[in-house]
């Protein structure tokens, strides 16, 4: 799976190095030490090594058809097994383990379960109302929930794989396919061993930098600040990556001549744009926002979709999250409203009723 023309990298005089890990940073040095026993020298170094599933560490989490999803290839041996099963079950409430339980119906899978701790799913995406219309959504796909519960072991055996997830309920699911959707941990092994510090992810600077000498960092690895929830947090969102790795990239070059240093500027890192059973979702920004100065204002359906529902979160004048589920026509301008932190709370019944074009171009302008 391509994204870019083969001839990308050589077209910018950059050299690729496939199949090949850094196993270690001597930073001292200046090198990198890689996994086929060469090294490569460097003037400044950017770590963009992303992150990896969190296991759930649990008994049987490495039998055959018990999966994560991350890169091309899990997918690939996902529909391989599936091809085989006749039920499976994903764990997690996020968009990786539904948007996998909606794919597996569609293959074929006869009876796909989805596990989810917590009481709802998108728990960090959707309020419980909007939740609840896209749960209902997946149901009409035959899609069954479990809520409330974790999974506790695996069992099966190396040879046939997967038949049975235990819950911690002490109920049993029969499955011979599971795909763990649990969150992901970031790569930062090597730059905590040149002295990186990590919280929930790499500790940068506002240059990107990791506090060593000419070595920077973007995408998963990295935590940064939210603008609007004020929290430090992954993003794990592909935009965000891109972006960072351009200041990152700059800064590297920039430190090493001796130049100005970029900043990196804080962006949402809450932002997502999907779809369920031919239901589009949004959601932007700080949809659990709490204290006193937060007010909610909810509503739907609209004349373009009798399962539209709107959630509008206000903090003080300034509008910080919006959920659109079923029609989702003004998430930009919501999305640039929360961006652009305008005092809009006085405005709320208007952009509740989607007029948020017309609310920004006749009394914001
Ligand atoms: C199933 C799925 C769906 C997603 N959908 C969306 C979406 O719709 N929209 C969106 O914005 N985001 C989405 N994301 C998130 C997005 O893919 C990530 O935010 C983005 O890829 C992060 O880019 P990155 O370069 O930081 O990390 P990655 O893309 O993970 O790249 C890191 C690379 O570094 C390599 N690496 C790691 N360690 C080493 C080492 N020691 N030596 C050499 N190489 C190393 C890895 O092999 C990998 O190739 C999705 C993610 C997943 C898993």
């Amino acid at each position: 799976m391509q994204i870019r023309k083969s001839d990308h990298f050589q077209r910018l005089n950059i050299k690729e190095l496939l199949g090949i890990r850094v196993e270690k940073i001597c930073s001292e040095q200046g090198k990198v030490l890689l996994s086929n026993g060469t090294s490569l020298n460097y003037d400044g170094l950017v770590l963009a090594t992303g992150a990896r599933p969190s296991s759930l560490n649990i008994p049987g989490d490495d039998l055959p058809g018990v999966f994560t999803l991350r890169t091309y290839d899990d997918a690939k041996a996902i529909v391989r097994r599936c091809d085989q099963v006749s039920s499976a079950v994903t764990v997690g409430g996020g968009l990786i383990a539904l948007k996998t339980a909606a794919a597996l119906k569609e293959r074929g899978v006869q009876k796909v379960t989805v596990v989810i701790k917590s009481r709802q799913i998108l728990s960090r995406q959707l309020d419980p109302l909007s939740a609840e219309i896209v749960k209902r959504a997946l149901e009409k796909l035959e899609l069954q929930f479990v809520f409330g519960v974790n999974p506790i072991a695996f069992e099966g055996d190396r040879r046939r794989g997967l038949s049975e997830i235990i819950l911690e309920d002490g109920s049993r699911l029969s499955a011979q396919l599971a795909v763990v959707g649990k969150g992901v941990t970031p790569n930062q092994e090597l730059a905590l061993a040149v002295g990186g510090k990590q919280n929930r992810g790499l500790l940068v600077e506002p240059f990107l930098s990791i506090g060593r000498e000419n070595i920077f960092a973007a995408g998963d690895v990295i935590e940064v600040e939210d603008p609007i929830t004020g929290e430090f947090t992954t993003s794990a969102l592909w935009s965000l990556a891109s972006v960072q790795g351009r200041v990152a990239g700059y800064n590297a070059l920039a430190a090493m001549r001796g130049k100005p240093l970029q900043r990196y500027i804080p962006r949402l890192t809450r932002m997502n744009a999907t779809e369920f059973n031919r239901i589009p979702v949004v959601s932007v920004g700080h949809i659990d926002a709490q204290g006193e100065d937060v007010e909610i204002f909810k509503g739907g359906p609209s004349l373009k979709s009798p399962c539209a529902h709107r959630y509008l979160v206000f903090k003080g004048p300034r509008l910080v999250g919006a959920a659109l589920v079923g029609d989702v026509d003004q998430a930009g301008p919501y999305a640039n409203l929360i961006i652009r932190g305008l005092p809009v709370r006085h405005y709320a019944k208007d952009l509740l009723r989607g007029n948020v074009l017309k609310t920004i171009l006749t009394r914001l302008t």
